[in-house]
């Protein structure tokens, strides 16, 4: 696929006589290729943030982050990098470069409950869940970016939308995990907004933490009725809204499959995503070791 569109790509040159340095062509940084992610944690001047900062950095997060994101083929490279943000809680994405900041960490790391939710959701899924779920949204924005994608619709819903359908390829069981532990982050963040929202809170570009919420679950239990059942029966999903999931996750899959499927190595991402990304009980498996998981559990 990559051979084809680079063929292509040359004959429009020499037909058109023209050199243009588009995302997709030989350009100074290179053809587009695998394995371009570079990352970065930048050590923070805050003592706050020192204990997220050497916990991220002690578990390998942006490692295992960086061999999960190595299929992708980009045609140029991706910075990732955890750092502070003059006490701004926030992630964003900017010239083929993610910024998580540790005071983003922290918060999520805060609004972890000290033990099971009364739905059933494990701590530990309220930590990774969230955190890779914001991960994801970044890559996200990436892609847009530098795979000139065309966006209908809101940007930010589409990066949701993105990191959803990522999240789903992950395996059952942790896709139930990551999905439960993000959608409950984000009804801790509507809560703390409660019923006070002014009417300019909704001129943002994201959606509501609930929405966000929402729109998450309806497109896992859109994707795998039976696997997320629950989330109906439970009530964390209006029926009137899980009606039609399914139509608003097969449009997910289309746009997921048209747009950024060709940029994957289909076969690195077969070997690499074939192993327990997400394991936090570890006498289950005796040949795991905490650094075979893509976050290991806090201890
Ligand atoms: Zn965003």
């Amino acid at each position: 696929m990559l051979l084809l569109l680079t063929m292509k790509t040359r004959l429009t040159f020499i037909i058109a006589g023209l050199v243009l340095a588009t995302t997709l062509v030989v350009t100074a940084s290179g053809a587009p290729k695998t394995d371009r992610i570079k990352i970065r944690y930048v050590t923070p001047k805050d003592a706050a943030y020192q204990q997220v900062y050497l916990d991220m950095k002690r578990r390998g997060t942006l490692e295992k982050l960086k061999v999960f994101l190595s299929p992708l083929i980009l045609p140029r490279t991706l910075r990732i990098r955890l750092a502070e943000c003059d006490g701004e809680a926030d992630a964003y994405y900017d010239s083929a470069s993610i910024t998580i900041c540790y005071e983003l960490v922290a918060e999520v790391w805060e609004n972890m409950p000290e033990e099971t939710t009364p739905s059933g959701i494990e701590p530990i899924d309220t930590l990774v869940g969230p955190l890779f779920e914001i991960m994801l949204h970044e890559v996200a924005h990436a892609l847009f970016d530098l795979l000139e994608l065309p966006v209908l619709g809101r940007e930010e819903d589409a990066a949701d939308q993105v990191a959803a359908y990522m999240l789903l390829r992950l395996g059952d069981e942790a896709a139930r995990r990551l999905i439960l532990g993000t959608a409950r982050a984000y009804y801790v963040e509507e809560l703390k907004t409660g019923d006070c929202r002014s009417l300019e809170q909704y001129s943002g570009e994201h959606s509501t933490p609930a929405q966000r919420a929402f729109n998450l679950l309806c497109i896992a239990y859109g994707a795998n009725k039976k696997l997320f059942s629950d989330f109906v029966d439970k009530g964390f999903l209006p029926k009137e809204r899980a009606k039609w999931c399914f139509e608003e996750y097969e449009q997910v899959e289309d746009a997921f499959e048209t747009l950024i499927r060709p940029h994957i190595d289909q076969e690195l991402a077969d070997r690499l995503h074939d192993r327990p990304w997400l394991c936090d009980r570890f006498e289950d498996s005796a040949d795991l070791t905490p650094e075979d998981c893509l976050l290991a559990p806090v201890e």
